[in-house]
């Protein structure tokens, strides 16, 4: 399949066909469109966008739980949901609520055109529940641009190139679907806005002192995200490195400014050691005997699980992988015949920091903390800006409590 035209795209430079006029693509998440107040409060913020002169691209997630609602439906149906199937159900979702932001954008005096993702020209792969975008075919974005219309994009989905069938991009994938009509558009910012105002240095869920971050390159963003920092999806971050899409993370229900996230430069250098300490509550942990690794991983692979740490010493085998991908690593296993367990019960505490890299004595003071608090780490991963521990899930909040305030990010 070509993957020309996407790839292709100069990042950020000044949209062609209006170079007057800037592009800004601007996303919100579920929380963002959780009602219908909401909505309009969306509604409003992308007619002032467009009133003050910019061409505004939306890309809306389902509203509240919706998409949660529509997995728990299935599983009710079937045991084992078709996957094309899933992706027809679990899609809906975003073309509600881009529907009925196009309405309220009617009702403020505005024009505006929800498109699905395969309307707007997201062309991904075929792997359903994961696919990924090889093209963006924007011809009809353009074309609602240049009317002056709002354009709504339902997030989360495209459309397959080979079967033609709606495919689904995973968890929190609305924030690709953004980044990457960011990048094809040559839109100036993506902006990600949510329900907190910015990325913070721990889950200010879990972490009440945690303190708002300014700026970050995408490299930390990355280790972030693919630790476990829910607020943007790591898909979407990857693709903003490649492109060099400039992310804004802010909050929907202010205009105070958030977090951005860009290539690292010179102003970063005076950076913290440490910026982040970031948790997941589940991952599944794999030990495995009595197979190769190069076997072991292009079965996984084969399988499109999405593999995290892997330790091995001597004959045994261990890795991590998503929760979600457990049907699929599980039946890869068996496949291939060989000896496995697989644990549950535990969670991943990350430290993530740049300054890492020029740093000795994280790791010291990673364990002695662990240690005083009477947590043990399980499995053990790194990478140069990044120290990562399983540990008991029961003891995954208390150990980023510990860790915050041992590296004193509050
Ligand atoms: P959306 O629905 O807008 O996509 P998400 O729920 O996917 O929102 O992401 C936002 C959530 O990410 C926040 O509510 C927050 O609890 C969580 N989060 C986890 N780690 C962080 C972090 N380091 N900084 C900010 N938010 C974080
Ligand atoms: N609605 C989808 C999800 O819940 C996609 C997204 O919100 O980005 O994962
Ligand atoms: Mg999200």
């Amino acid at each position: 399949m070509a993957t020309t035209d996407y790839e292709a795209v100069p990042a950020v430079e000044a949209d062609e066909k209006a170079p007057h006029l800037g592009t800004v693509v601007m996303k919100f998440g579920g929380t963002s469109v959780g009602d219908p107040e909401k909505l309009k409060n969306v509604a409003r913020r992308l007619v002032a966008a467009r009133e003050g002169g910019a061409r505004v691209v939306a890309v809306v997630s389902a509203m509240g739980r919706t998409t949660d609602d529509l997995l728990d439906l299935a599983r009710r149906v079937s045991e084992h949901p078709d996957p094309r199937e899933l992706d027809m159900l679990i899609s809906v979702g975003e073309r509600i609520s881009c529907a009925l932001a196009a309405m309220a954008i009617y009702d403020l005096g505005h024009e505006a055109i929800s498109l699905t993702g395969s309307q707007a020209g997201i062309v991904t792969d075929t792997v359903h529940g994961k696919a990924k975008i090889v093209d963006v075919r924007a011809r009809r974005i353009h074309e609602a641009l240049d009317q002056d219309k709002i354009v709504l994009v339902a997030g989360f989905q495209g459309i397959s190139a080979d079967s033609f069938d709606v495919t689904t991009l995973g968890r929190g994938g609305s924030d690709t679907t953004a980044v990457a009509l960011a990048a094809a558009l040559g839109a100036q910012v993506c902006e990600i806005y949510t329900d907190v105002d910015g990325v913070y240095t721990a889950d200010p869920r879990l972490v009440p002192g945690a303190r708002r971050l300014e700026v970050l390159s995408f490299e930390e963003m990355l280790e972030m995200a693919s630790s476990g920092a829910r607020v943007m999806a790591t898909r979407a971050i990857e693709v903003a490195r490649s492109h060099n899409v400039r992310l804004h993370v802010r909050s929907t229900f202010s205009d105070a400014e958030g977090t951005w996230i860009r290539e690292e430069d010179e102003t970063m250098l005076e950076k913290a050691l440490i910026s982040a300490v970031v948790h997941q509550r589940e991952e599944t942990v794999y030990r495995v005997d009595g197979v190769t690794p190069a076997r072991l991983f292009a079965a996984l692979a084969e399988a499109s699980v999405n593999v995290d740490t892997i330790v091995q010493t001597g004959s045994e085998i261990v890795f991590s992988a998503p929760v979600e991908d457990a049907p699929d690593a599980e039946r890869a296993l068996d496949a291939l015949g060989t000896t496995w367990t697989a644990r549950d019960d535990l969670g991943k505490v990350s430290l993530i920091g740049a300054g890492m890299k020029s740093h000795p004595g994280v790791a010291a003071k990673t364990f002695a903390t662990l240690e005083r608090s009477g947590i043990e780490p399980q499995v053990v991963s790194t990478s140069p800006i990044k120290i990562a521990c399983h540990v008991a899930r029961a003891d995954v909040d208390r150990a980023v409590q510990a860790l915050h305030e041992a590296f004193d990010l509050g």
